[in-house]
């Protein structure tokens, strides 16, 4: 019977050491952010690294000869609910978004050359990357909607379009890009994947835009988010990544994972915040009680402790439907888990924000930060709405209309069908009478 809720005991012990690892040594750094900037912040994180190499937890996401693990999806999932309770983390354990999807999508489409130059330079923290896809002009939902175009060049290719939101653009190395290559081929076959050094000419990045996140303009800092104009950017036959037409293929294959990843991550900020609401509710007073006698504030209590514990079996599962049936095998629940999981991060962190009334809407806690981060998640990695829809077409797939569109539990047809099944226990029981 193979049921089982429990992690093996020897991945529970690393789970373990990463949670007091991640609570005693990088929370503390959160709070120095603005004194230390990104730079200090990453010189105080370098010596955090070798206990987790050690370990054999760094860049887990990596196939074991990229220096990762190889660990299945249920694994690097309950390791991101770890790594999710604070925006550090993931530089400690060599898992920083873009750099570690970018770094995933060198190792499954790089050539051993392009390996060479950009991948194992990226892994060791030589380079810095960023992703380029979403274009203002077109709904980033339906990406089979793209405008930038890459046009053959004899051996190679020329670049036109406009994007933006490429996270760490201004700073990056090189840009992982997505043009058309074929504007007539089927719709997920009309993009390629390109690698672009940032140096290119004729790539030219316009500004940071800033966001509810940072909103305050700024230039060239971590986690900006790069609008870049691609003006006739001429590239070489190698920068093509993959093959030619494959670049919505080779997306889903890291877009997969990374929901997974991304849902665990929103468990881990729930925890904290979540945490935050109990210890909140056990002393504040008001009306001649603590906040936590109130039955509002029990039923965000319970309300969360529901939603969460859903959200994680559901995410856990749909990891293991991964791990052991593909990914193919779990597009409907890592549809459910994005959207589901997306409301749950929003929801908890939200009645956090909101038991503390005027502290939590201040800076003296995380929580305004962590409401502001969890906003895009209802949209970004596809809409809320769109994994809704997939998830429902899915589940239509599954039904017929019934005979003569009379619902299958109508109880008058179904009496008439039973009183013709059971027409002899009918005729015994009205004798007896
Ligand atoms: C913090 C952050 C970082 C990002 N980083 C990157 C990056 O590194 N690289 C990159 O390329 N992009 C990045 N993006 C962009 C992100 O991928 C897009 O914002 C996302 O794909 C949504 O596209 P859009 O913004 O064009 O919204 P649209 O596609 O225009 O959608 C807007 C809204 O329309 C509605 N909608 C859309 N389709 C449907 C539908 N079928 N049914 C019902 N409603 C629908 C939804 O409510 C949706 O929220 C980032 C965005 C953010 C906020």
């Amino acid at each position: 019977m193979g049921w089982d809720f429990q992690t093996d005991p020897e991945f529970q012990a690393d789970l373990d050491w990463m949670e007091r690892y991640v609570r005693e040594e990088i929370w503390p750094l959160e709070t120095l952010a603005e004194e230390l900037d990104h730079d200090g912040l990453m010189r105080a994180i370098e010596p955090l690294k070798q206990p987790v190499k050690d370990r054999g937890l760094w860049a887990a996401h990596l196939d074991p000869e990229l220096g990762g693990q190889g660990f299945g999806q249920v694994k690097m999932g309950l390791m991101n609910e770890v790594l999710g309770t604070s925006p550090l983390a993931p530089f400690a354990f060599g898992a920083e978004a873009p750099d570690s999807g970018n770094s995933e999508i060198l190792a499954i489409a790089g050539s051993p050359d392009q390996k060479e130059r950009w991948l194992y330079p990226l892994l060791a923290g030589d380079l810095t990357s960023a992703f380029s896809m979403t274009e203002p002009e077109v709904a980033g939902s339906d990406p089979t909607l793209l405008r930038t175009r890459a046009t053959r060049d004899g051996d190679g290719w020329v670049v036109n379009g406009h994007k933006w939101f490429s996270s760490n653009g201004s700073i990056a190395d090189f840009l992982i890009l997505m043009a058309v290559t074929d504007p007539d081929a089927r719709p997920h076959q009309r993009a390629s994947m390109f690698i672009v050094p940032a140096d290119t000419p004729g790539v030219d990045i316009v500004r940071d835009v800033a966001t509810m996140e940072h909103p305050s303009h700024s230039w060239a800092k971590y986690g900006n988010h790069a609008e870049i104009y691609y003006r006739d950017v001429r590239l070489p036959a190698d920068a093509l990544l993959g093959a030619e037409g494959e670049g919505f293929l080779i997306a889903q294959q890291r877009l997969y994972p990374g929901r997974i990843h991304h849902c665990m991550r929103w468990l881990g900020v729930c925890r904290r915040a979540f945490d935050m609401l109990c210890e909140r509710a056990t002393y504040r007073e008001s009306h001649g009680r603590v906040l936590g006698e109130h039955q509002s504030v029990q039923n965000w209590i319970a309300e969360s402790a529901a939603q969460i514990s859903a959200a994680r079996l559901m995410t856990l599962h749909a990891a293991w439907k991964m791990d052991t049936q593909g990914v193919s095998a779990a597009r409907t629940e890592i549809s459910l888990i994005k959207f589901f999981g997306a409301q749950v991060l929003h929801d908890v962190v939200d009645r956090a924000l909101q038991i503390h009334g005027a502290l939590g809407y201040s800076t003296d806690l995380p929580l305004e930060e962590m409401y502001r981060r969890a906003r895009w998640a209802r949209f970004v990695d596809g809409a809320d709405e769109v994994h809704r829809q997939a998830v429902a077409r899915q589940i239509l797939r599954g039904y017929d209309p019934p005979a003569d569109h009379v619902p299958s539990e109508h109880v008058p047809t179904r009496r008439e069908a039973a009183r013709e099944r059971f027409a002899w226990l009918l005729e015994t029981v009205t004798a007896d009478d």
